[in-house]
């Protein structure tokens, strides 16, 4: 279907999840006027578990190309006073290994903050129409009907028919179950717990007089750390990261409560202060992280996949939510190109696709080199200690060498790539008026036995 031979309104999309990736699209693409869009989440309503989320430079970014900045900046959110986005020191002593900041030139309201996600959903929120976001509404059934639109079916009873499936449900998505069948996703072997403390408490505790305001990893040998980090509001996040047999345990990726002991016993060789504010914590909530390998593109026919659904990356490098809001701005941007030229949903969708296929694969790329650091440190004739070992660790995957993704220009690599390919097009189409001009020609001097080799050649 072309989109631009559409009445107003006319581009019917479904929008599965309300998280970053799902608000973010329905905030983008209801600046479009040809189209009509609506979220399904399957929650009773749009709420937000877990702990704090980082609001990196390539996050705010977006969040002001969606009009979500200022409420953001008006909430309770976390900044170090000296700059720093995090520390990284060792668990075991406490000493700093190494600090990050912002690169140099990143505006001050671009700086890297802390906030808790309920923040950052609410910013969100607040952009969308209400009216707009249908909850309690569990996708179930995928058709694709012979027409070509989509036929949509949920758990309570309700069916929908669209011209474009948006999944946007996150590492566990029933939509790319459907898109992609032979994909899957596997237990890592790493668990991450997360709760939340008073930040009065932590202040309290000897050692934390300054350690309260820094956002801080505390490492250990085999990728454990944890993180400490005020998010303002009187709110102070723990989050560990842990590894964990998956061997007759129940896993949900996202959040199952848990005993604080059950986090806190990974850490009996910490460093006292920060055992002091694990201590803090009354309950904890378990995610087991899930993650799978690369998909070949991020749509298949008329369906589409963001955040999480399309790269199940399992909450590696702190920004998902800031990919998950590139992505919204990337599908509707590639919308309104296919509107603006006369072109399909698919070549739409395909354009989306070059655009962040490829920084996926980047992304992927970086975890790989993760994967390499771990198997030369699992070499048992290496007798690293523990603070060896953290050293190795940081300066390989935390030295800021990967930072590159929370710069990363989404809007400028759109319109790179959308400049190549009018330039292309006009190449293309230069070259059919070429032709056309030498077959007048041809008419016009009567050479009608060169107007059939052209014809030929058409
Ligand atoms: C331990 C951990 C720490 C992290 N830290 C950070 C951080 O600091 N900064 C950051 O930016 N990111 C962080 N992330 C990653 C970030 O949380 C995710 O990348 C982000 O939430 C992805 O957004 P999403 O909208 O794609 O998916 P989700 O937030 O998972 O949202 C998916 C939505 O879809 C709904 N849904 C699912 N199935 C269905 C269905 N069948 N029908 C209807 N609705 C459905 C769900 O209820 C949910 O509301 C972290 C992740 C983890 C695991």
């Amino acid at each position: 279907m072309t989109i631009s031979n559409l009445p107003s309104a006319d581009l019917k999309i479904a929008i599965i999840g309300a998280g970053p990736a799902g608000l973010g699209a329905l905030i983008t693409l209801s600046t479009l006027p040809f189209a009509s869009a609506t979220i399904y989440e399957k929650k009773p309503s749009v709420s937000e578990i877990g702990a704090g989320i980082s609001i990196q430079p390539n996050t705010w970014r977006m969040l002001e190309r969606m009009g979500a900045a200022e409420t953001l900046r008006s909430s309770p959110f976390h900044r170090a006073e000296d700059g720093h986005y995090t520390q990284h020191r060792n668990g075991r002593t406490g000493k700093l290994v190494s600090a990050q900041f912002d690169s140099a030139g990143t505006p001050a309201a671009h700086q890297h903050a802390r906030c808790h996600r309920g923040v950052l959903q609410s910013a969100l929120l607040k952009r969308v129409d209400p009216a707009r976001v249908k909850t309690a509404h569990r996708l179930t059934h995928i058709t694709h009907l012979p027409s070509g639109r989509i036929h949509l079916a949920f758990d309570n009873g309700a069916t929908d028919e669209v011209d474009l499936l948006i999944g946007a449900d996150g590492i566990r998505s029933v939509v790319r179950s459907v898109a992609f069948p032979e994909h899957r996703i596997a237990y890592t072997g790493r668990t991450s717990y997360r709760t939340l403390v008073r930040a009065g408490d932590v202040a309290k505790i000897e050692g934390m007089e300054k350690e309260k305001e820094v956002v801080a990893f505390w490492h250990a040998p085999g990728g454990r750390w944890a993180y400490t980090c005020n998010l303002g509001d009187g709110v102070f996040e723990i989050t560990t990261m842990v590894r964990e047999g998956g061997e007759g345990v129940e896993r949900v990726s996202w959040g199952k409560d848990v005993a604080a002991e059950k986090m806190i016993e990974h850490f009996a060789d910490f460093h006292e202060p920060v055992k002091g504010v694990l201590r803090l914590a009354e309950k904890v909530q378990q995610y087991a992280l899930f993650a799978g390998t690369r998909l070949p593109k991020v749509h298949i026919g008329a369906i589409a996949l963001m955040g999480d659904a399309s790269h199940p990356l399992s909450g590696a490098f702190g920004n998902g939510a800031g990919f998950a809001l590139e992505d919204a701005y990337v599908v509707s941007q590639s919308l309104l190109w296919a509107h603006e030229r006369n072109k399909s949903i698919q070549e739409a969708l395909q354009l989306f696709d070059k655009v962040r296929s490829p920084h996926y694969e980047r992304l992927y790329a970086v975890l790989d080199g993760y994967a390499a650091t771990a198997k030369q440190l699992e070499n048992p004739n290496l007798h690293l200690s523990f603070d060896e070992e953290v050293a190795v660790l940081v300066t390989s995957n935390w030295s800021g060498v990967n930072n590159w993704m929370h710069y990363y220009d989404v809007a400028k690599a759109f319109s790179e790539m959308i400049e190549d390919l009018d330039r292309k097009d006009a190449e293309k189409s230069a070259g059919n008026r070429d032709v056309i001009e030498r077959r007048a020609k041809s008419l016009l001097d009567g050479n009608l036995e060169n107007l059939v080799v052209e014809k030929a050649r058409l």
